[in-house]
C-alpha cells in the first residue's frame, strides 16, 4: 500500500506526547506529501520503537527532533535526541536482539533489547537503511532511508495496473 510519511509521523508523536510529558517534540519537513510503499502498520511500529528510545533514553524536557528530508528516490526520516549517547563500541551491536548497553546510565531504565532489532527487520523488509550517530553524553540520531514513490512512480504504477500491464497484482487491505 502507498503510506503517506507525515501524517504517520504526527499521529506516534502525538500519542507519544501524551506518554512522555515533559520532552518537546519538533516535525521539521519540506513536504507534506512523501509517500512509500509498504506496510502502514510497520511503519508506524518503526517510528514508534525510535521516537519511544529517543524520549526513554533522554533526560525529561529534552527535545526530540523528527526530520524529513527527499532527496531524489529517497526520503530520509532523521530522529534525533539530546540523550545520554552510545558509546562508540556499542553502535554494531544495537540492532542485535536482547542486545543492551551496559552501564550506569543503563541500568536505571528498563527494556529487554528488542525494539532495535525490529526496527531493522522492517527497514529491510521496506528496502531501507539505517543508520546511527551518536556522541556520548550528548545525544544520538537515528536516520532511515525508504524508497520514494513520486508523484510519478504512483501514477505510473497505478496506470499500469489499470492497463493490466503489471504481473503483480497489488492487494489493497481496504
Ligand atoms: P525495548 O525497546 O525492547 O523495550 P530497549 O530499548 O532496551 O528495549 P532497543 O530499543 O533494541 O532495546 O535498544 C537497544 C539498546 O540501544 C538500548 O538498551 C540502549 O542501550 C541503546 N539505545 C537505543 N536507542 C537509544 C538512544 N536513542 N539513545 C541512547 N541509547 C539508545
Ligand atoms: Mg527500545
Amino acid at each position: 500500500n502507498y503510506v503517506d510519511l507525515v501524517p504517520i509521523l504526527k499521529q506516534v508523536v502525538n500519542v507519544q506526547q501524551i506518554n512522555a510529558g515533559k520532552h518537546t517534540f519538533d516535525i521539521i519537513t519540506s513536504s507534506e506529501n512523501l509517500v512509500v510503499f509498504g506496510d502502514e502498520d510497520k511503519l508506524i511500529q518503526l517510528f514508534n520503537n525510535l521516537i519511544h528510545n529517543a524520549v526513554k533514553y533522554s533526560p525529561d524536557g529534552g527535545n526530540v527532533q523528527i526530520k524529513v528530508l527527499a532527496e531524489h528516490d529517497k526520503v530520509y526520516i532523521a530522529i534525533k535526541d539530546e540523550g545520554i549517547g552510545i558509546p562508540e563500541e556499542a553502535i554494531n551491536k544495537l540492532f542485535t536482539k536482547f542486545y543492551r548497553v551496559d552501564n550506569s546510565d543503563m541500568r536505571k531504565i528498563g527494556g529487554t533489547g528488542l525494539g532495535l532489532s525490529i526496527v531493522k527487520e522492517i527497514v529491510k523488509s521496506h528496502q531501507g537503511e539505517i543508520k546511527v550517530d551518536s556522541e556520548w553524553k550528548k545525544g544520538s540520531t537515528f536516520t532511515i532511508s525508504l524508497p520514494l514513490m513520486t508523484t510519478h512512480s504512483v501514477e505510473q504504477l497505478d496506470q499500469e495496473k489499470e492497463e493490466g500491464k503489471r504481473s503483480i497484482i497489488i492487494i489493497e487491505d481496504d
